[in-house]
């Protein structure tokens, strides 16, 4: 490495009347100039400089080059600085602080926080932003609190940058009527205190909300940046609100802020989550620097659509490109190659995933187990589970057990659920899976058991619900429902493509009713499934050849797969189902899935 020395050019009529502090002051301002753009080398060149002449200990050297090494990512040398100041003025404390938030470091930020309260100096709208964000990083609500009290008592709760970070870390920690509290008090707002609202409502699932200040904020004239409209855009996603997250793609596309990563991933989730997935590709293309968000918006995209391939070439690309995989990778990864079957593929990442330095999860082994289960390879299955470092949770012997179902292994699917119990906390969606399980391992008493505790406790089985949309308007669907305006026709419908579909050689499996009662009524049950509905509704009011898209909360029953597919085969029209596990494209008879699923 060569470096190239610095020539320190001082004012012209330096040699008569330069200053000892316009000669200190003249080095702060290189040292500004070298952070700015992360030049190292020149950096430490000065910072020798600096200490040759004695300068080290002046408050203002030392701030600057505290944010000098924060800049370049060497927090640990801002700390040293620090510690090593005899004379810590306000400003000293603060940089200190924002050198460790600004480099991830949010508890030696806190540490440092108390440190100031014990001294002279009161924290002020420079400390409050760093030390808020870090209670918002580390979840760490409480001290948030204790933090808010704090400013209050200074004075400092109608600062804007004070508030807007107060807003940001309520909305992090999920505490959604405090960030509330502080946003409708604040007497002016800007782009960060609107946007961390909306994001947190779009975080808790409150979507209406989320939506509801979107629309207030365009409407004050607000310039809403890419967060904001990553935050919205997720919120589409999740709802499936294709028209609305179209017409926020055009903001976008007007403020230029669609190349941005966090904007980019927000659009590929929205396409994605409303089964366009060609649309996914084009906005993914359309972003030069991607970032890791951005990489695993697209393969979890790819892993819903069941596109592995695709997928495992993204993957390969993503790390040509120098872009470090995280969690949520390994997670698409796995949860893709689960869906597939690909066994030896899962098994290769779940190693690479260490390889990373990368410590899997729950999830990663629920997942894996998942893969190998569905494979048949109960034994491996179990032998990964035993070499688990931490207690197996719910959902990692929930997969197992299915995949025992799934081979007809009893015995071992007994063993699973006996586990699931000893946990203790039986989700709903589970005692039946359990209860069938016993019952066909002969262990009647266990049974009945399971299905009292299912009555006992009340447990609510999620219901069904489908939904479409069209135009502006969402028309949702409970099985056998008849709300809807339209309902008459829809049940014609229905009971005229019933006869069809039983000409071309449908058959109702009624195995997937789980009431005790006869087989008419059975299929009668299933004919009425919310999917059914929503579809029925689709062709009665939708032009001939435009696809038909219905999301549903729960998984697709194996006769409503069948019978979709036979409903594309005999209407020759395009059925995209969202359900809650993927994404089915029937067309001419066939689903995308390959009926694995
Ligand atoms: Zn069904
Ligand atoms: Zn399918």
């Amino acid at each position: 490495m060569i470096f190239q020395p610095i020539l320190l050019k001082y004012p012209s009529n330096s040699s008569t009347q330069f200053s000892f502090e316009q000669h200190y002051r003249h080095l702060c301002d290189l040292l500004l100039a070298q952070s700015r753009i992360g030049a190292l080398f020149k950096g430490l060149q000065i910072h020798a400089h600096i200490l040759k002449l004695g300068f080290q200990s002046i408050p203002l050297v030392a701030h600057h080059l505290i944010n000098f090494y924060s800049k370049t990512q060497l927090p640990n040398f801002s700390r040293q600085i620090f510690e090593e100041t005899p004379l810590k003025i306000s400003i000293t404390w603060n940089s200190v602080i924002a050198a460790f938030t600004q480099n991830e470091l949010p508890r030696d930020a806190l540490e440092l926080f108390c440190r100031m309260h014990e001294t002279r100096f009161r924290p002020n709208d420079h400390t409050y932003p760093c030390v808020l964000k870090s209670c918002g990083i580390l979840g760490r609500v409480d001290v948030g609190r204790l933090i808010h009290g704090v400013v209050i008592k200074t004075g400092y709760e109608i600062d804007l940058f004070v508030a807007s970070s107060m807003i940001n870390m309520y909305a992090k920690c999920g505490t959604i009527w405090d960030a509330r509290k502080v946003f409708d008090k604040m007497p002016y707002r800007n782009v960060v205190s609107w946007t961390g609202m909306i994001f947190g409502y779009a975080q808790l699932g409150e979507n209406e909300e989320a939506l509801r200040l979107f629309k207030c904020s365009l409407q004050q004239g607000v310039d809403v940046n890419d967060f904001t409209f990553s935050s919205v855009l997720h919120v589409c996603g999740n709802s499936t609100l294709l028209e609305l997250g179209r017409q926020i793609h055009g903001l976008c596309l007007k403020k230029s802020c669609n190349s941005s990563g966090f904007v980019g991933s927000g659009l590929v989730s929205l396409y994605s989550k409303c089964g366009i997935i060609e649309n996914t590709y084009l906005v993914f293309d359309e972003v030069k620097i991607k970032n890791v968000g951005m990489w695993n918006s697209m393969l979890i995209a790819c892993a819903q659509h069941g596109n592995t391939s695709k997928l495992l070439d993204l993957f390969r690309s993503m790390e040509g490109e120098g872009t470090k995989p995280n969690f949520i990778t390994f997670l698409s990864l796995l949860y893709a190659c689960s869906h597939v079957g690909l066994v030896k593929e899962g098994r290769f990442y779940f190693d690479l995933m260490k390889k990373y330095g990368i410590q899997p999860g729950d999830q990663h082994y629920a997942t894996l187990v998942d893969l190998l289960g569905r494979a048949g390879k109960l034994q491996e299955a179990l032998s990964v589970i035993m070499e688990m470092p931490t207690e197996p949770t719910e959902s990692v012997w929930t997969a197992l057990l299915t995949g025992c179902r799934a081979h007809k292994n009893t015995e071992l699917a007994a063993y699973a659920a006996d586990k699931v119990f000893e946990l203790g906390s039986v989700s709903s969606g589970l005692y039946m899976l359990l209860s069938n399980t016993y019952a066909a391992a002969g262990r009647l008493k266990d049974a009945a058991k399971v299905r009292m505790m299912l009555r006992d406790k009340g447990v609510k089985k999620v219901s069904g619900l489908s939904w479409i949309e069209e135009g502006n308007m969402v028309h949702k669907f409970t099985s056998g429902d008849r709300c809807h305006p339209r309902s008459k026709e829809i049940y014609q419908k229905l009971e005229e493509l019933r006869g069809e579909l039983e000409k071309s050689g449908y058959v109702a499996d009624t195995s997937y009713v789980l009431q005790q009662v006869d087989d008419e009524a059975k299929k009668q049950t299933l004919w009425f499934h919310s999917e059914r509905l929503a579809i029925a509704f689709a062709l009665i009011s939708f032009p001939p050849h435009r696809p038909i898209r219905v999301m549903k909360n729960l998984r697709v029953c194996g006769d409503c797969h069948n019978a979709i597919k036979f409903m594309s085969k005999c209407t020759g029209r395009t059925i995209i189902l969202r359900d809650y596990n993927r994404f089915h494209r029937f067309e001419d008879g066939k689903c995308s899935c390959g009926d694995y699923w």
